[in-house]
């Protein structure tokens, strides 16, 4: 766990200059261009409508993208600034560029409770660099720094690590709701506390299952992770992607499991598919008789129940990976039956990781759940309980 971070509330802000870190990385539509998810816009709301009801002068930024420190026409941020302002009525002005004496003098002309966008931070190789300079520049345009970036808070990068050296630095809402979701995990859940984990790859998730096994009550595991599990216990896994280097880990985890009497439960039957492909020929198959042509795809409709039922015994449960590969739909039936569970569960629900955060949103069930992570990586690192360079970089509490 973390100190206590100083936040918004805790510093004054109005006339005053406050550049906002925000992550404003949406994803965008690769034929349209269009943003396809504009959650993490609507996290940061409340930060920014404090900061202009407080008449503070408003500095946005953030990265979009991967455009390796250059200007990428697509990865300005004008649509995430129209977006913005389309959800709080006001304009807000685009600069030309993050740094410089341009921008300088946009500054100097900004009114209490206006808002400047400034460009893309990573349009600058210095952005990820963590340059020492180039944080100087951007801290010149503020007088107060306001981190609410969660989902890059483990990044160590100028505008949410060595500004912090030249700017009083506090946490703006969403980082605040954030880290406090996540401390609350690992350290006073309400029992009894599942961990539901899946996705692509065992070695992603180690970290996290290492870390929570010994604070839950029940560890749920499917995705093609499970596919390694099985393996480490002799069975057939066929095609399906198995980590051979981990098959050892995976056997200490089944046994300390054992050893501190965590039920770690694995599908008990599962999907199984000739090819990862829309027009594959799927069929149920058990989990301890895979034939070595197939692939694992989904948890199967026994391990669907098996699961909903621990799940609905549980009062906190955090969810992070999908069930399946459920970008094909007919491979989808098992994560899209779980996140209907939880959507209907009176537990606290948590959900870390950006593809299960995404089915979230698709499927139009964020407001069912107590919390639902802007930040895949970030959150994945609080649970390993490992630090976040960006939180430890801001003003501790006391
Ligand atoms: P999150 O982003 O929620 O943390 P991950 O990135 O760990 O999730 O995993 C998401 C990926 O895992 C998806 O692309 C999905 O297709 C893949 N996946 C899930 N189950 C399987 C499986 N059985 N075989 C191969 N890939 C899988
Ligand atoms: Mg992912």
């Amino acid at each position: 766990m973390q100190n206590a971070k100083k936040t918004l509330r805790d510093v004054n802000v109005e006339g005053k200059r406050v550049l906002v870190r925000v992550d404003f990385n949406v994803p965008l539509d690769i034929n349209t261009g269009a943003i396809s998810d504009d959650s993490r816009i609507r996290a940061s709301l409340p930060t920014i409508k404090y900061l202009i009801e407080h008449k503070a002068r408003v500095i946005l930024c953030t990265h979009l993208g991967r455009p390796q420190g250059q200007v990428v026409e697509n990865l300005r941020v004008t649509q995430v600034a129209k977006c913005l302002s389309h959800f709080i009525g006001l304009p807000v002005n685009i600069s030309l560029d993050c740094v410089g004496p341009g921008v300088e003098n946009e500054v100097k002309t900004l009114k209490e409770g206006n808002i400047l966008f400034l460009e893309n931070l990573r349009f600058h190789s210095e952005e990820e660099a963590n340059d020492l300079h180039f944080a100087q520049k951007l801290a010149r345009l503020a007088d107060v720094y306001v981190n609410d970036a969660f989902g890059t808070a483990h990044r160590t990068h100028a505008s949410t690590v060595n500004i912090t050296k030249y700017l009083p630095a506090v946490a703006g809402f969403l980082m605040e709701k954030e880290l406090d979701t996540m401390n609350k995990l690992l350290t006073s859940p309400a029992h009894p506390f599942a961990c539901l984990i899946g996705g692509a790859k065992v070695s992603d998730k180690m970290g996290l299952i290492q870390n929570m096994l010994k604070r839950i009550d029940v560890l749920l595991v499917g995705g093609g992770m499970a596919a390694t599990f099985l393996r480490a216990q002799g069975y057939e896994t066929g095609r399906s992607l198995v980590e051979k280097d981990k098959l050892s880990l995976a056997r200490e985890l089944l046994e300390e499991s054992k050893e501190w009497n965590i039920p770690l439960l694995l599908p008990t039957d599962i999907v199984v598919a000739n090819e990862i492909k829309a027009t594959a020929s799927t069929k149920i198959a058990s989990s301890t008789n895979m034939a070595a042509s197939d692939y694992l795809v989904d948890i199967g409709p026994e391990t669907i129940e098996l699961f909903s039922r621990e799940l609905r015994k549980c009062h906190t449960i955090m969810w992070n990976g999908p069930m399946g590969v459920y970008e094909i739909p007919q491979f989808a039936q098992g994560t899209r039956s779980l996140v209907k569970i939880l959507s209907t569960s009176n537990a606290v629900t948590v959900i870390g990781g950006g593809s299960s955060a995404e089915i979230v949103h698709e499927m139009r069930l964020t407001d069912k759940m107590t919390h639902v992570s802007t930040g895949g990586g970030a959150s994945l690192r609080c649970l390993e309980g490992l630090p976040l360079p960006g939180v430890e970089a801001l003003l501790n509490k006391i």
